[in-house]
């Protein structure tokens, strides 16, 4: 069997053969070509006849054949499509506009599910950078188009990336708890492309959407489908709570009258956010030791927890009722931070008490979540939202990949 025929074989890559090879100083490189004699155009993908002329030979990485790093090498033929003009043949072994092979891009893809960014820029032998717009075309490749079907409840987040510079919305089906959309950007404009790309009669089926109290995602959902019930994301309602009390504690911090009751309210911050069940031992004394000592902050405190305990009750007109009392007790606990909240709230009421009555909340989907922010955070280094957007489908919305797994076709004549 001549070697070329045997790298054939090996490589089983369809419509594929190997003319020839060298030893490079990185590696193997293959010189390949397509079996089949009509050139097929990259752009629209029908058989062309035309070729203009070929351009300079390039090459496209491969998986490594026993650890040594593989290329293919081709020089492609420039088509002239009725359709498009004088385009690139696409080549049975890639995708357009990449430098890496379908097989080699499945396996990138697969290890960047299974692993951290180290270990696939290591095995693959790339750097991470080079990753992200390979998820995209692997993503491309295998997403499936209806994901966004039969959506009933679903709940739109937005997340930051790049240290908080930058945001992409995304929305998730709290019944499946997968991500079914993301986009860069955080505006109203942003949250009515998904709505446009759902189009009117899925936006109809709609009936549950949890969101944060954005103003610019309320506008977009009361825009785009009045009808939904409007939920307020239950721990991005308490987070305001959490924020005014830590707003309130870091102004007594400035007003203590010496050193150490500085300190000591500074030493409080984390156990005041905490649910009291939660706190340790040293964190119960801490607490205790503001209610004895600092009353404007105790009484911050207790209105942070009687609103998260109205909130983990479970019946609506109960719900109403204690936060009415909650709002009435934060406008006029003279704790600007709270009368502020308070306002917010009362604001925002029905679709806080629409948490209360479904228990939906973007946290429910907290698998999802967590992943989801582990994610953005371990996505650090991609330079696009597109390759973020990416990984996020890949890892976050039921995508199953397996290695690729070439079968040699050893028995072929
Ligand atoms: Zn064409």
């Amino acid at each position: 069997m001549r070697a070329t025929t045997l790298l054939s074989r090996l490589f089983s890559i369809n419509s594929t053969r190997v003319r020839g090879f060298e030893f490079a100083d990185d590696g193997l490189v293959c010189d390949v070509e397509p079996t089949t004699r009509v050139a097929v155009c990259g752009g629209c993908m029908k058989p062309c006849r035309k070729v203009h002329d070929r351009r300079p030979p390039r090459e496209w990485r491969h998986l490594d054949l026993a650890g040594v790093r593989t290329a293919l090498r081709y020089a492609p033929r420039r088509v002239e499509c009725d359709a498009c003009g004088v385009t690139t043949e696409l080549v049975p072994w890639a995708t357009p506009r990449s430098w890496f092979t379908e097989i080699f891009e499945q396996m990138t893809a697969y290890l960047a599910q299974q692993c951290n960014r180290t270990a696939v820029a290591e095995v693959m032998r790339l750097s991470w950078n080079t990753v992200g717009p390979i998820i995209e075309r692997v993503v491309a490749r295998v997403l499936p188009g209806d994901r966004l079907d039969g959506l009933t409840h679903i709940g739109i987040d937005e997340l930051s990336y790049r240290k908080h510079h930058k945001y992409v919305t995304i929305v998730i089906d709290h019944l499946t708890g997968r991500v079914v959309w993301a986009r860069e950007g955080k505006s109203a404009d942003t949250l009515i492309e998904f709505f446009v790309e759902l189009g009117i009669e899925r936006a109809n089926k709609l009936e549950v959407v949890s969101i944060d109290m954005s103003p610019a995602y309320i506008d977009a959902v009361r825009t785009m489908a009045p009808h939904v019930e409007l939920v307020f994301d239950r721990f991005h309602v308490q987070k305001l709570a959490q924020e005014a009390l830590d707003e309130l504690r870091r102004a007594e911090v400035r007003e203590a009258p010496d050193t150490a009751a500085r300190k000591e309210l500074k030493g409080t911050r984390w156990a005041l956010q905490k649910r009291p069940w939660n706190l340790h031992a040293m964190e119960r004394s801490r607490v205790s030791g503001v209610q004895m000592t600092n009353r404007r902050l105790y009484r911050g405190y207790l209105i942070k927890e009687t609103l998260a305990a109205i909130l983990d009750g479970r019946q609506q007109h109960v719900a109403r009722g204690k936060l009415q009392e909650w709002i009435s007790w934060a406008t006029h606990s003279g704790l600007k931070p709270f009368v502020r909240v308070g306002k917010t709230i009362a604001k925002h009421i029905d679709g806080i008490v629409a948490y209360v009555a479904t228990g939906i909340s973007n946290g429910r989907s907290e698998g999802t979540n967590g992943k989801v922010r582990t994610i953005t955070r371990r996505a650090y280094g991609f330079h696009t939202a597109d390759s973020l957007i990416a990984m996020l489908q890949l890892c976050c919305s039921g995508i199953r990949l397996r290695p690729p797994v070439v079968v040699p076709s050893f028995h072929q004549t």
